[in-house]
């Protein structure tokens, strides 16, 4: 055990999980890259989490952070902050929801707990609708949606939370009908459980692919299908986009977008991506559900100038650059090269994605079972080959989770592609 890795274990939790037998030290990282501590250097295929959005050390975002941190550092929301009204009125128009308001945090889960506070205020109701296999944070509110019980360390809830079918398309009972049946029975199932409950609901909350649930989706359109039975009861529809706003599923800049037909969602949680690192978190809405609040409500760090720059110079990369354009093409040809990769592979059951949203699920071969050793090794002999992946999904770790950065070239989705072929025949050779 290195000594960084002992004073780890000795000084903070156990519960926070650490990738690789042997842990690593990430010291610095560039476009697509990063290096450990030994010097070694890795492909990034996960980017911290699907935060590093578009590149490592991007001389746009770390200019804009030097230049801000000069200037100021921290003023709190109780004084006017251009950068965060800048970042506001980006993110307000490129929501797709009419007159949106936003409000900052600092985390993806404080943005849920943000969207949390607002629906059932506004809805005057505790009860949420929250999807089976999702992930939505860490905190109090966030971890009584989660339904995933690896990441449930509590049943004790502030919320009366019920779980509809519906994000994972290719498990569970209805997993062998059509797309078609498929949102018809989720739709019957929600209808059922609304009647169960009874009482009022103020939201269904749901991310549109399902990032730790194992990068999980629903036939396009199930969302809108949903939508239509919420509406007429009027419960809110907030989209979780943590993991796929900003262009990251290629075909779409909103993960909602691919259910599109009822609108967008009342409110939209974002993370992650927008800061690049930075910790910027936020949720934007309609006014009518942002302003029901009726007594004061800050966060003191949510919004800070720093931040704020950082986000400001990431987006307008991104926009400018065309990366969801890129996350389309580059993805598509990587979900490709995966396919074939894979098709030679027993213990693999499943590649699935969108965009640079890819999800390759093991199993004991020729059985359903979910196989979380096999992920390890293939994590294992991935990063030995100089490539960093994740992992994720359901209630066992069995899906292989790859988001590179938005940026990522045709030439590094191929060398990464080539990593993983020989990872894979490592890990999955017959004992
Ligand atoms: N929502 C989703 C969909 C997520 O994937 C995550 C983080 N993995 C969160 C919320 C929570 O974000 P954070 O870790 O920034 O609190």
């Amino acid at each position: 055990m290195t000594d960084l890795h002992a004073r780890t274990r000795a000084v903070l939790p156990d519960w926070l999980a650490l990738y690789y037998r042997e842990p690593l030290e990430i010291t610095h990282g560039e476009g697509r890259h990063v290096w450990d501590a030994e010097g070694n250097r890795y492909l990034d295929f996960f980017g911290g989490i699907l935060t590093t959005m578009t590149a490592h050390a991007l001389p746009e975002v770390t200019k804009a952070i030097a230049e801000q941190a000069g200037r100021i550092i921290h003023s709190s929301t109780l004084y006017l902050n251009r950068p965060m009204v800048e970042l506001a009125e980006r993110i307000a128009s490129l929501s797709g929801i009419p007159d949106a308001r936003v409000f900052f945090t600092t985390s993806g889960t404080e943005a849920n707990d943000a969207a949390l506070l607002l629906s059932t205020a506004y809805r005057q109701s505790n009860q949420i609708l929250a999807m089976r296999n999702s992930y939505h944070g860490r905190s109090f509110s966030a971890v009584s949606i989660t339904g995933n019980a690896a990441w449930s360390p509590t049943s004790l809830s502030p919320l009366a939370t019920h779980y509809v079918h519906g994000g994972v398309r290719g498990r569970g009972p209805f997993a062998d009908l059509d797309d078609a049946e498929f949102t018809r029975a989720c739709v019957a199932d929600l209808h059922d459980v609304l009647g169960q409950a009874g009482g009022r609901f103020a939201a269904l909350i749901a991310e549109p692919v399902q990032g730790v649930g194992g990068f999980t989706s629903p036939p396009d359109g199930l969302y809108a299908a949903f939508r239509e039975v919420l509406a007429e009861r009027g419960i809110l529809w907030i989209a979780d986009e943590v993991q796929t706003g900003w262009g990251r599923t290629g075909d779409h800049f909103w993960g909602w977008q691919a259910h599109a037909q009822s609108g967008p969602p009342d409110l939209l949680t974002f993370a992650k991506g927008i800061g690049n690192g930075m910790s910027i978190g936020g949720v934007v809405g309609r006014a009518e559900v942002m302003n029901c609040l009726d007594a004061n409500s800050i966060s003191t760090f949510g919004g800070s100038p720093v931040t704020m720059a950082a986000g400001l110079a990431n987006l307008t990369h991104l926009l400018d650059h065309d990366l969801q354009g890129n996350a389309r093409r580059v993805g598509g040809l990587l979900i490709e090269r995966l396919r074939a990769v894979c098709a030679q592979q027993p213990g693999v059951r499943e590649v699935r994605g969108r965009g640079l949203m890819i999800g390759i699920e093991l199993t004991h071969p020729g059985t359903d079972r979910a196989d979380p050793e096999a992920a390890a090794r293939v994590l294992e002999e991935a990063r030995r080959g100089g490539l960093l992946i994740g992992k994720g999904g359901g209630h066992d770790t069995s899906v292989l989770r790859i988001a590179p950065p938005l940026s990522l070239t045709v030439a590094e989705a191929e060398e990464g592609a080539a990593i993983l072929a020989r990872a894979l025949n490592e890990a999955l050779r017959p004992a």
